[in-house]
């Protein structure tokens, strides 16, 4: 880690493991650089809450049903936009709904590392867009009750909308 901020170095040591848990298909090293070059652009250009939600993904700390059952031992819950996987991160990239979101707004998400924004291809062109429908995401993943008919994706792209022109 370069120690040009030592404070964020700081807080993605703290965060490394967890980081480094996510399988994304390049050197941990790679994976650790292109999460500080991304989250410097990021300042000014989004509010706070858009660059927590995504620190917050990053870090996997989101409250998806796989992370509680993983620390509390409960069921398994399915996902709250398709109805139709586990409510886990390593299932968004696979969700029909998650996808023609992001297919909606001309962004790929076919992959974790493409979800996450951190392949070659998501910095810098459509990069804000990306961190901004995550946290989209995380605001709505937050708030859904528990329904079992699946999300309509045009509930997301509406949401969306008024955060990308925030
Ligand atoms: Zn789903």
């Amino acid at each position: 880690m370069r120690a040009k901020n030592p404070g964020r170095a700081k807080i993605f040591n703290r965060f490394r493991n967890r980081i480094l848990r996510w399988e994304l298909g390049i050197q941990p090293r790679h994976a650790i650089d292109r999460i500080e070059r991304r989250f410097t652009f990021l300042k000014k250009k989004v509010l706070p809450k858009v660059i927590i939600a995504y620190f917050k993904l990053l870090t996997n700390s989101w409250h998806t049903g796989s992370r509680f059952r993983f620390l509390h031992g409960t069921k398994t819950t399915v996902c709250p936009f398709c109805k139709n996987g586990p409510d886990a991160i390593e299932h968004m990239p696979k969700c029909d709904i998650v996808r023609q979101l992001f297919q909606r707004f001309g962004c790929s998400c076919s992959c974790l590392i493409q979800f996450f924004a951190l392949d070659q291809f998501s910095f810098p062109h459509k990069f804000v867009t990306k961190v901004k429908l995550l946290s989209v995401l995380f605001s709505v993943h937050n708030s859904i009750n528990s329904t079992t008919t699946p999300m309509h994706v045009n509930h997301l792209i509406n949401a969306a909308v008024s955060v990308i022109l925030q």
